[in-house]
């Protein structure tokens, strides 16, 4: 979830698969030799596709036949994944990698075979799109994520005009797994999985950065799963003032937007709070800090459902400021919905000026949380002015309990994390910042600066795990 664009996914007509298992016949046999990630068969990169949409969704489970020998046909009531040198007769064309094929009855769906076009470059990577000898070399994981995503039900973001991060643009990307639109996408229509980690929660995320109107705008983002939930939201800037923060934003106002099929909507909007006794109450049930009665603060309380949704930080009347954005977990803890993701994106400075965005884990248990600041890869985003090299702190109260400044490349955990969480993959090697850490209740903030005392515009995220 970015605030870079409150667009979203789209979904191909109305008809869903039943609830139960769909099987897929695999049957793409073996490399002549490994593939990059060391896969020795394509069914098992398929099979990789299928986990990762099985990890997002409620009602339906994606089954794998490896090595199946069923007939390759349409209307034959199997679901072929196979090689070709065309579609069931059709040309591929130079530049088709492979195409999704659905048969549906009324608004049930009966049928899909993925057939790839075996004269693409295939092999099987992680990380940004590689090429060779001039030409892009076909990853089969992202495409069967792609494939698999249009024999769910859904169609491509972009051919709208739009731009968001989606494993359905139709266009291959260095995008390697699904992102939180694809996420959403397929859980308006099945559901979504539910939560297998214990009882610890996101109950509060908070955001406190330079704020302003137009691209000074400080948009947070979050995603609620699972059901509905209770907010509690804030835009604080003259009641900062009693905190001994300086140049605070004169008259901050709050609008949520609710990502959607094909756009966003504007559900909310804020711009004085009013002092009203019910939402004062509010503030003090969740243990936020009291506003008085007539401050220029914004604040918005309401049950949402499961959707991601980004939340705009902007002053009145055009003027800027240190603003915060607080969101609180206001209902009772019985409630199916979750918080599981939060990111902020905005411009770092130095000294006082880097970005802290602080969250509170409630419940019982540990919460594991995978936790990045990212610089660098935001220009696959198309972001100007990035922090170069970004760096990471999380505290507990004042203790540094982890931190990192470069994080990696593709093999390891923190890949395997960003795929499960559905954010989109670093680049490989790349100065982006990223770690893992498994926490007890308590109230934790996260630092995002630059190397070095370096600025730029960088994004700060964190995704519960289940
Ligand atoms: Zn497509």
């Amino acid at each position: 979830m970015l605030g870079l664009s409150a667009r979203g996914y789209v979904i191909q007509g109305d008809a869903r698969w039943p609830d139960g298992t769909v099987t897929f016949e695999l049957q793409l046999g073996a490399p002549v030799s490994p593939l990059i990630d060391g896969s020795t068969s394509w069914d098992a990169v398929a099979q990789q596709a299928l986990d990762i949409w099985n990890a997002q969704i409620g009602r339906l489970r994606l089954a794998g036949n490896a090595g199946s020998t069923a007939s390759l046909a349409q209307r034959n009531s199997r679901n072929n994944v196979f090689f070709a040198d065309d579609a069931f007769g059709r040309e591929f064309g130079d530049r088709t990698l492979a195409i999704t094929f659905s048969s549906w009855s009324g608004t049930r769906r009966v049928e899909a075979d993925i057939v790839f076009n075996r004269a693409s470059n295939w092999n099987s990577y992680r990380g940004a799109l590689r090429f060779s000898g001039g030409r892009a070399v076909a990853d089969l994981r992202r495409v069967a994520l792609h494939e698999f995503g249009h024999a769910l039900g859904l169609d491509h973001p972009d051919d709208s005009g739009q731009s968001v991060a989606a494993i359905m643009n139709a266009v291959t990307s260095n995008l390697d797994t699904l992102a939180t639109d694809d996420i959403a996408g397929v859980q308006a229509m099945y559901g979504a999985r539910a939560a297998v980690s214990g009882g610890a929660r996101l109950t509060n995320l908070s955001v406190r950065s330079r704020a302003g109107s137009g691209s000074q705008t400080l948009i947070a983002g979050f995603v609620i799963a699972h059901g509905e939930k209770q907010l509690l939201m804030r835009g604080i800037g003259p009641t900062l003032a009693e905190y001994q923060v300086s140049g605070a934003l004169p008259d901050p106002r709050l609008t949520l937007y609710r990502a959607e099929g094909g756009g966003s909507t504007q559900i909310a909007t804020n711009d004085n709070w009013g002092g009203g006794s019910s939402l004062a109450a509010a503030f003090a049930a969740v243990g936020a800090f009291a506003l008085p009665a007539n401050s220029t603060d914004a604040a918005l309380r309401s049950t949402f459902g499961a959707s991601p949704y980004s939340l705009h930080l902007t002053e009145a009347q055009g003027r800027s400021g240190i603003g915060l954005i607080e969101i609180y977990a206001a209902g009772p803890a019985s409630e199916a919905g979750q918080l599981v993701n939060l990111s902020a994106r905005t411009q770092v400075g130095s000294g006082h000026d880097i970005l802290i965005a602080g969250f509170v884990v409630g419940g019982s248990g540990t919460a594991r949380l995978l936790i990045r600041g990212v610089g660098p890869t935001l220009a696959d985003l198309g972001v100007p002015g990035l922090l170069a090299d970004p760096e990471l702190r999380v505290y507990r109260a004042s203790d540094v309990i982890a931190s990192n400044n470069d994080w990696g490349t593709d093999a390891g955990p923190l890949t395997a994390a960003a795929s499960t969480a559905g954010a989109f993959a670093l680049r490989s090697g790349s100065r982006d910042a990223a770690l893992l850490v498994e926490v007890p209740p308590g109230n934790y903030s996260v630092h995002v600066s630059g190397v070095g005392g370096t600025t730029g515009v960088a994004l700060v995220e964190l995704y519960l795990l289940p």
